[in-house]
């Protein structure tokens, strides 16, 4: 892939709008050149890298003074990109920034492609394609815990993992195709025992990269919870309790269909996303009705934990059992918090039915959601059954995050798994071969050794200009 890397980029790469701060970019062969054809004070061209100045940016065509900066230097090779970069500091307005850069691109420069700094970062080998993309995700993050997970993908964590495996597994595809080219004789080079055990052991760690997928997933886009219960028993009171104690609300999302509500709080750095379901009634009462609690039923299917939320004061310890026995029973792995809503209008007979059947097994929280009591104690609950059940670590070990690796390696495991039985049945050398290229070809992906243009293009554009 021949790459022409010989113009001069420049964008905003802060965060548009008034701020303290607007800092532009400039990236290329021409970037100290073409700066300096608006900076006065200095010549820019025989200062070293690493080096900050202090001057005032003029519009070469009007004379016209646009902004005092600071202009950060960084020569090439010792720089984001790897080429010579130039970041002018100035004043955080739109209008001042818009003139700036008017200025560069009449001077030469080219507006920067919406994550073109991070494109060339990685054409110029600063950065494997793993690492870019957690440069994407470093920008998303917006929880404590996916901030550590994208930041440690950042340092080159797995990649390095996978890399190593990968040239060992390129050794014994080497010699396959060397038996290859002897043809008819009967010669084997490549070890098929020393080959049958380096695969398995490149299966086990790709099959646990890949467990660790749908922990990724967990800490990348929140704990689907889905609070569950019937009409009245008040779930939605309750979501909006969880939403007003938490001071980081992430965000609100539209219900992705009419009959949920979906909120996203971050608890204790755990992001968690609660679905807010239409109610369970043992006979609904009209087909919409029906259709509504089907729903509920599947989106049960998909979520990470259930919460079952009942009224104290109208239920019996038996009714809650029969709920969540129905609720459960196509999911008996489904972690369940079970939770009794308005202790403050229940009576002391009603309190104390449940006290005792919290006694024999069963682990009822006592809440009051309306005026809001026990609402902390519920979070850590929550807490404790997502850490309970293994959803969440907070010690980073490698994680997969991101869709684009986890289908890589699931192509991995398959191809790989391919050769494995290829040498178990002795399938010929050709077969063997070509399944281990394709197994190679997968792993390569993630790193970005193997790469097409569009595959670039596709994960480079999601970038936002600037980065
Ligand atoms: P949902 O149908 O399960 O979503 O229930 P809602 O949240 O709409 O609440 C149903 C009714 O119960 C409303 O009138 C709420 O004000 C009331 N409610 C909710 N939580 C409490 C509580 O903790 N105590 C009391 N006394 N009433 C509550
Ligand atoms: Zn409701």
């Amino acid at each position: 892939m021949v790459q022409t890397l010989s113009d001069t980029i420049v964008a905003l790469s802060t965060p548009p709008g008034a701020g303290a701060l607007a800092v532009v970019r400039l990236s290329g062969p021409d970037a100290v050149a073409i700066t300096q054809t608006l900076f006065s004070k200095k010549n820019l061209a025989i200062q070293p890298g690493h080096t900050l100045h202090y001057g005032t940016l003029r519009d070469p065509a009007s004379g016209q003074i646009l902004d005092e900066v600071v202009a950060a230097l960084y020569r090439a090779p010792r720089s984001y990109t790897r080429e010579d970069v130039v970041e002018l500091s100035g004043h955080g307005s739109d209008f001042i920034v818009r003139q700036i850069l008017a200025a560069l691109l009449r001077q030469g420069a080219r507006l920067a492609e919406a994550g073109e700094f991070t494109k060339r970062a990685f054409l110029n080998g600063a950065l494997d394609l793993a690492q870019a993309e957690a440069v994407a995700d470093l920008i998303a993050a917006d929880s404590a815990l996916s901030h550590q997970v994208a930041l440690n993908q950042l340092r080159g964590g797995f990649s390095n993992e996978l890399r190593e495996l990968r040239a060992q597994l390129i050794k014994f595809a080497a010699l396959l195709e060397l038996e290859l080219d002897f043809g008819e004789e009967d010669v084997e080079f490549a070890d098929r025992s020393g080959l049958t055990r380096l695969l398995s052991e490149v299966q086990g760690v790709v099959s646990g990269l890949l467990r660790s997928f749908e922990l990724g997933n967990v800490i990348k886009n929140g704990i689907t919870t889905v609070i569950a219960g019937r009409p009245n028993a008040g779930k939605s009171t309750l979501l909006n309790a969880l939403l007003r104690e938490e001071r980081a609300i992430v965000s609100a999302i539209p219900g992705t269909t009419r009959d949920f509500i979906e909120d996203e709080v971050s608890i204790d750095g755990l992001r968690f996303r609660f679905v807010d379901t239409a109610g369970l009634r043992d006979n609904p009462a009209d087909e919409v009705e029906a259709i509504g609690v089907q729903r509920t039923r599947q989106r049960i299917g998909q979520a990470a934990l259930l919460l079952y939320l009942f009224d104290l004061t109208e239920m019996t310890p038996a009714e809650v059992q029969a709920d969540l026995g129905e609720l459960t029973a196509a999911h008996p792995k489904l972690p369940v918090l079970v939770v009794g809503n308005k202790q403050d209008a229940a009576t002391p007979a009603q309190l104390a039915a449940f006290a005792q059947h919290s006694t024999q097994g069963l682990t009822i929280h006592t809440i009051a959601a309306a005026p809001r009591q026990g609402i902390t104690e519920l979070q850590e609950a929550l807490l404790a059954q997502v850490r309970g059940a293994g959803l969440a670590t907070t010690g980073a070990a490698t994680i997969v995050t991101n869709v684009r690796h986890a289908r890589a390696l699931e192509a991995a495991v398959q191809h790989l798994g391919a050769v494995q039985q290829g040498l178990a049945t002795g399938r010929g050398t050709e077969l063997l071969a070509a399944d281990l290229r394709h197994g190679l070809g997968a792993l390569g992906e993630i790193t970005g050794d193997i790469s097409s243009d569009d595959l670039l293009t596709s994960i480079f554009t999601q970038f936002c200009i600037g980065k």
